[in-house]
């Protein structure tokens, strides 16, 4: 059964030198083995990366720029620049190695046209089959009007964007003082990065653009599990303003999910009652995450052959149009 990994990092040893913000994970207190571990294969494709694709049976892992990426705190100018070498330099790689590796698009969004730009440019010239933005740029999220034409170009390349954690925070979270375990991916990057996608559901993102896909990593960052209260206290709000679809409806459909960081047969199996499987896709987040584990999780899921396969390779075949 062919394995496409969607949430795959890595790391641009001389981009990295010119900008260190670029890999800079910020206040999260990592141990050194594990810092040193990532370290030595953000920048890797061949020496580690292939041989532990290979051995555990991924096939395809599809690239991403890693965190906070081009949203770290860059000039425009200096975004611009860093998102078309970053690209330039992915596309190097995918053309060496084209079943192995595939590409999602690093985008300023510090300047709106610009990024539309480089997203036509990523897409169109350089094969790339989506983009992955760092959540925020600078405090400015993407339900900004300045956003509304980089929406209709996603939805007129017919690719999705990836919303992943990580850009640097945009305020300091109280609840985090004293407690430096919450910072980062065992909580904040979840809250945050769910919250985001959920500012774009009821800002009406997807009724003015209702072919846009945006991908969330991490299970859906808490989003599958809590629909029936989106639902019901959604009702008992007045905001003053409308959406098209009840706020469930979104999630599941233009809103999709990958399994990336969270290895468990348990959720896994409730996001597909919750969801569907024709919107859970499989992912590692390597290096952050062992490949082992999340092939082991995935593989020990009780899922029928059929959703399987959906999740395995079948809905980013689709949706990245991906050869079968
Ligand atoms: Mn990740």
């Amino acid at each position: 059964m062919r394995l496409i990994a969607l949430e795959e990092a890595f790391s641009i040893p001389r981009l990295t030198a010119r900008h260190p913000g670029l890999t800079d994970l910020g206040p999260i207190p990592v141990s050194r083995e594990f810092g040193r571990h990532v370290a030595r294969r953000l920048p890797d494709f061949t020496e580690l990366r292939l041989p532990e694709m290979d051995r555990y049976g991924v096939d395809t892992q599809v690239l991403s720029h890693t965190a906070p990426g081009i949203q770290a705190d860059l000039t425009a100018e200096e975004a611009v620049d860093a998102a078309r070498f970053a690209n330039d330099y992915l596309a190097k790689i995918v053309a060496a190695h084209p079943t192995r590796f595939a590409g999602f698009a690093a985008l300023p969004m510090q300047d709106p046209k610009a990024a539309t730009a480089e997203l036509r440019r990523a897409v169109g010239e350089l094969g790339f089959r989506g983009a992955l933005v760092n959540d925020h740029t600078g405090g400015r999220y993407l339900d900004d009007p300045v956003y509304e034409p980089f929406w209709t170009t996603l939805e007129d390349l017919d690719v999705p964007l990836y919303l992943h954690p990580g850009a640097p925070a945009a305020e300091r979270w109280k609840v985090t003082d004293g407690a430096a375990e919450l910072i980062g991916p065992t909580f904040t990057w979840g809250a945050e990065t769910g919250g985001h996608a959920l500012r774009l559901l009821y800002s009406g993102v997807f009724d003015r653009h209702p072919r846009a896909h945006l991908i969330l990593g991490h299970m859906g960052e808490y989003l599958p599990f809590m629909l029936s209260r989106l639902d019901s206290r959604y009702a008992t709000l007045d905001p003053g303003r409308t959406l098209d679809r009840a706020p469930s409806a979104y999630v599941g459909t233009n809103i999709l999910i990958t399994i990336s960081g969270v290895q468990s047969p348990a959720a896994l199996a409730g996001a597909v009652l919750a969801i569907g499987a024709d919107a859970i896709m499989f992912a590692i987040d390597y290096p952050y995450e062992y490949t082992e584990a999340a092939t082991t999780a995935f593989a020990t899921a009780p899922l029928s052959d059929a959703d399987r396969h959906k999740i395995a390779h079948g809905n980013a075949e689709r949706l990245l149009k991906l050869q079968p």
